[in-house]
C-alpha cells in the first residue's frame, strides 16, 4: 500500500526526521489558510499523488509550457494561483503512465534555500533478503538515469536483522552521501531514524529523493515515497487510515474485497486462474501464442461461487476483453464445484466474450460434462497450451 508524501513525512517526522513545514489542501481555501501558517517567502505547493516525477510532469489541461506538479511559489497570491490551476486538472508525469492521476489535494510546504540534492532510499532486497540502504551524492530528480549510466555513484548498505542497525551502517551511509562535520553526524543520525521507522512501521519501500543539505547547513527530506507490506498491515491500523482509495485503481480494488489477486495489464484476453504460479504459465503461454494477457488473476485456494463471479466481473470489467481464458487445478477445490461456479457465474453475468476452459485435476471428468450440459457456448480444453491456442484463435476470430 502506497500513501501521499506528507502522509509519509507525517510519519517520519515523528520518528525525529527532519522535513519543512508544511498542512495538506483539499481546496484553493486551504492552500491559502496553510501558506499563510508558514514563515514564507519562499511556499511550494505540491501535487499529491500515488506517482513521482511531479516536478517535471505535465498537466493534461494546461499545454506544454505550464509548470509541473511541484512549484515553487513567491507570496501568497501565487500559491494561490498555482492551487487553481493544479487542483482537479490532471497530472502525467513518467511514472503515472499516458491517463495520468486528477490532483484532488495539494501540500503547501515552507520554500527551503537548498546547498545539494541527495538520494537515499531503503528496500527490502530480495537477493540478500535483508533492508538495504541506497544512497547517492546524486540526488534530485534523475536517479534512474544516474543507477543506468554512472552506477558508480550509487551505494548500497545492508543491515543484517539480527544484528539491527550499528553506529558503523550510519557511518557507512554518511560516508556514501561524501558529507563531513555536522552534516556527517546528521546524516548518522537520520539513517538511523529512518531504519527504525521501516521496521517500526513494516514498510517495504522508503525513497527520499531529494534529502537536502539547507543553505544553513541541515539535512532535511525534502520528498519522500513510501509503501507497506500489505500482509502486515493488520499491525498498523493508522497506517492503514492513510489508504487513499481514489489513488488506486477501481477494478484492484474491487478485486481485494473478495481476496483476489487481481492486477490489470494492457491485453485482451482475461484470465482466471487459480495459484501465481499457474497464472504466471497462463499468461506466458498466451504471449507465445501471439496475443497478450488483459490481466493476472489468482482467485486462490478455495474458489467459491461468489467469488469465480466476482472474478469474472471484474474481468469484464475492463473494455479490453475480448475472450476469456479459465485455466484452474482442482486439487483442495474439486474440479465439478468449479464448474458448477464457473456455470453460475457466466449465467448471472450474461457472459458475451468467448469462453476457454481449461480444468484439471480431482473429479475432472464431473467438471467437464457440467460444463458441456450447461447450453452456454464454452469452448473446453484439454491442456494448456491446447487452452491456449483456442482462445487466441476465438480472440483473433472475433476482432
Ligand atoms: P518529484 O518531482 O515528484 O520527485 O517531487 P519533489 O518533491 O522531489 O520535487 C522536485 C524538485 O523540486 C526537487 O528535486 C527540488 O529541486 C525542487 N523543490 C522541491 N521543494 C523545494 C524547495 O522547498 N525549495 C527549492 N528550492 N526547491 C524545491
Ligand atoms: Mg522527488
Amino acid at each position: 500500500m502506497n500513501i501521499h508524501e506528507y502522509q509519509g513525512k507525517e510519519l517520519l517526522a515523528k520518528y525525529g526526521v527532519g522535513v519543512p513545514a508544511g498542512f495538506a489542501a483539499l481546496s484553493v481555501e486551504e492552500a491559502i489558510e496553510g501558506a499563510k501558517k508558514l514563515p514564507g517567502p519562499l511556499y511550494v505547493v505540491k501535487a499529491q499523488i500515488h506517482a513521482g516525477g511531479r516536478g517535471k510532469g505535465k498537466f493534461k489541461e494546461l499545454g506544454q509550457d505550464a509548470k509541473g506538479g511541484v512549484r515553487l511559489s513567491k507570496s501568497i497570491e501565487e500559491v494561490e494561483a498555482n492551487a487553481k490551476e493544479m487542483l482537479g486538472n490532471t497530472l502525467v508525469t513518467i511514472q503515472t503512465g499516458d491517463a495520468g492521476k486528477q490532483v484532488n489535494r495539494l501540500y503547501v510546504t515552507d520554500g527551503v534555500d537548498i546547498e545539494q540534492e541527495y538520494y537515499l532510499s531503503m528496500l527490502v532486497d530480495r537477493k540478500t533478503g535483508r533492508v538495504a540502504m541506497i544512497v547517492s551524492t546524486e540526488g534530485g530528480m534523475d536517479i534512474e538515469e544516474v543507477a543506468h549510466s554512472t552506477p558508480e555513484k550509487i551505494h548500497t548498505i545492508t543491515i543484517d536483522p539480527a544484528e539491527g542497525f550499528q553506529p558503523h551502517h550510519g557511518r557507512a551511509v554518511a560516508f556514501g552521501l561524501n558529507l563531513t562535520g555536522e552534516l556527517n553526524k546528521q546524516a548518522q543520525t537520520l539513517a538511523k531514524q529512518l531504519y527504525t521507522a521501516f521496521i517500526d512501521l513494516d514498510c517495504d519501500m522508503v525513497e527520499i529523493n531529494p534529502l537536502v543539505e539547507t543553505k544553513d547547513g541541515n539535512l532535511l527530506v525534502l520528498d519522500t515515497k513510501m509503501s507497506f507490506d500489505s500482509n502486515a498491515l493488520y499491525r498498523h491500523p493508522d497506517v492503514l487510515a492513510l489508504r487513499d482509495e481514489t489513488e488506486e485503481d477501481p477494478a484492484e480494488l474491487e478485486a481485494s474485497k473478495y481476496d483476489l489477486a487481481y492486477i490489470k495489464l494492457d491485453g485482451d484476453i482475461g484470465c482466471m486462474v487459480n495459484g501465481a504460479g499457474l497464472a504466471m504459465a497462463t499468461m506466458d503461454i498466451i504471449k507465445l501464442n501471439g496475443s497478450f494477457p488483459a490481466n493476472f488473476l489468482d482467485v486462490g485456494g478455495g474458489a467459491s461461487k461468489e467469488k469465480v463471479t466476482a472474478a469474472f466481473k471484474i474481468i469484464l470489467s475492463d473494455p479490453n476483453v475480448k475472450g476469456i481464458l479459465v485455466n484452474i487445478f482442482g486439487g483442495i477445490m474439486k474440479c465439478d464445484i468449479i464448474a458448477d461456479g464457473i456455470v453460475a457465474a457466466a449465467k448471472d453475468v450474461n457472459l458475451s466474450v468467448p469462453l476457454v476452459v481449461r480444468l484439471e485435476g480431482t473429479n475432472v471428468e464431473q467438471g467437464k460434462e457440467i460444463l458441456a450440459n450447461s447450453g452456454l457456448a464454452i469452448v473446453p480444453a484439454n491442456d494448456l497450451g491446447d487452452a491456449a491456442r483456442k482462445i487466441v484463435a476465438e480472440v483473433k476470430a472475433v476482432a
